[in-house]
């Protein structure tokens, strides 16, 4: 193409819990663009933000796409048509959409879009960093989703994963979705680790199928092409879908965590990791919820681990000593406690011993001899033999020196699964001929 103009486009918050989705826009806006003179220069990118903030749309999610076009602003107006045809502001949607027309994006796209990832940022500073920045860019609403919008555009991937988004008929819309749920743990034994999180053998449950209103039928999340759409193949369902999309996605990194938290500055809703010592004991309260906390030379952070997570039992396995890299979001301080972490992981660094002050057993009977009150010693009930301290025993311990991860089922968007621990996925390369995009004849 001659004459040709890179345009970087960015858009959020166009979902509400009532239904639409931020992906299906970006479907249709694929749809339209690849029936004109355009060129894609990388697969569609859905980029999940920090997961620890209360006001997010489901998932925090947003998309961007970059494309050669020889006519942008004629693209720019049918993109924002159909942002506006597609959000769904009557119920609490607020889109954002950015326009950058550039073959690079600069540094402070990329620090933006790291803080999205990481922290709470307000509005007012995504509308003066757009201003700043020459991008073009409008909103509805409160303009929450100029957020993602420039961070979706601003994402660097350090690693990637692939997720491959089917979409139902129009007519299907809010009804329920019927897929076979053999089909579904077929899939997952004959594809992976080349996809991931699709079923919880655990809990006999289908994860890759959503329940609400929306017009996704289902996510298949993966590390290449080749493996989703074989993974499409062996998927059994009665409906007939209207197409697909694959996303090139930072599901699946574990991204948000790779922030080292301040002890000394925990900021509310942050996301990110902290090494420290336990310092209080773990309690399990009511709901089989865990607490403990740990300290960082002088300070400390309480840790809370829910029972959805699987951990609780790691948690309750900790004691003081104990040395741990945690990772998750800060909670708002309640009446109760002060900010907490919510964990998303426990990695055991250390596991101090575990010795614990015991009467001395006799060493004829075999028997733990009795108190003869205090400081008088300690007596065998049954030779009468005596002693005069307590032994230290050493207990063994429950948990390893070991990453502990949060059952599937309760996995956020962008947690790390286990199998992809220490992985930089290096299988997708796009271009055209790819089949990344398609919608099924009848
Ligand atoms: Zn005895």
């Amino acid at each position: 193409m001659t004459d040709a103009q890179i345009l970087n486009i960015g858009f959020d918050d166009t979902d509400s819990p009532k239904g639409m989705c931020t992906t299906f826009l970006a479907y249709k806006i694929v749809d339209l663009l690849k029936k004109q003179d355009t060129q894609f220069l990388d697969f569609p990118k859905l980029i999940r933000f920090n997961p620890n903030i209360p006001w997010k749309t489901r998932g925090n999610g947003a998309v961007s796409l970059q494309i050669k076009t020889k006519n942008p602003s004629k693209i720019k107006n049918q993109i924002k048509h159909l942002v506006e045809k597609y959000s769904d502001i009557k119920n609490g949607a607020n889109p954002g959409l950015v326009f950058y027309e550039s073959e690079t994006i600069p540094k402070q796209f990329t620090a933006f879009s790291k803080l999205a990832l990481w922290q709470l940022i307000n509005r007012k500073q995504a509308k003066i960093f757009a201003a700043k920045n020459n991008l073009e860019f409008f909103y509805q609403g409160n303009g929450q989703g100029l957020i993602g919008a420039i961070g979706a555009i601003g994402y660097d991937f350090s690693d990637h994963t692939l997720e491959l988004l089917s979409y139902r008929k129009n007519s299907k819309f809010g009804t329920k979705r019927q897929l076979f749920k053999q089909s579904v743990k077929s899939m997952q034994e004959k594809t992976f680790p080349h996809t991931f999180n699709s079923f919880d053998n655990k809990k006999n449950k289908i994860l890759i199928m959503p329940h609400g209103p929306d017009p996704v039928f289902y996510g298949v999340r993966g590390e290449n092409v080749n493996s989703l759409l074989h993974a499409t193949k062996i998927l059994k369902t009665n409906e007939k879908l209207a197409g697909y999309m694959i996303f090139k996605s930072n599901q699946g990194t574990g991204d948000h965590l790779k922030n080292e938290l301040d002890i000394k500055n925990m900021k509310p809703y942050a996301s990110g990791k902290i090494t420290g010592i336990v310092s209080r004991e773990p309690k399990i309260v009511e709901g089989g919820h865990v607490f403990f906390s740990i300290r960082v030379n002088d300070n400390e952070i309480w840790c809370a681990v829910y029972k959805p997570t699987g951990m609780s039992s790691v948690a309750l396995g900790l004691i003081q000593g104990d040395k741990v890299c945690v990772g998750g979001g800060i909670r708002k301080s309640s009446k109760i406690y002060p900010r907490i972490l919510n964990l998303e992981f426990i990695d055991v660094i250390y596991l101090e011993k575990n010795l614990v002050n015991s009467n001395p057993t006799c060493q004829h009977c075999n028997k733990k001899m009795k108190s003869k009150g205090k400081n008088q010693g300690y007596q065998c009930i049954k030779c009468n033999k005596k002693s005069t301290n307590k032994i230290l025993l050493e207990t063994p311990r429950t948990i390893k020196k070991q990453l502990y991860l949060p059952n599937v089922s309760a996995h956020r968007h962008l947690s790390r699964p286990l199998q992809r621990i220490g992985k930089v996925n290096k299988e997708s390369k796009f271009d055209e001929s790819i089949s990344w995009f398609h919608i099924y004849g009848n």
